[in-house]
């Protein structure tokens, strides 16, 4: 499973940054970006919550 931002959606609200860190981050241009990596499985349940709260859903697990 990779995580991928919509970066055309995304409003840089920091959301997904603040629930998983590990997977998301706040660029130089101010919108999230997730990490190339495959997700670990125990990174899984708060990356899916980040995916879940943001208010834009433009965030895409799979
Ligand atoms: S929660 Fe959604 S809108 Fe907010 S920074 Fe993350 S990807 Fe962007």
């Amino acid at each position: 499973m990779k995580a991928k931002v919509d970066q055309d959606i995304c409003i840089g609200c920091g959301l997904c940054e603040s629930i998983c860190p590990e997977i998301f981050s706040l660029n130089d241009d101010g919108v999230a970006q997730a990490v190339e990596e495959e997700i670990g499985e125990d990174l899984l349940e708060s990356a899916t919550e980040a995916r879940d709260s943001c208010p834009v859903e433009c965030i895409n697990i799979e």
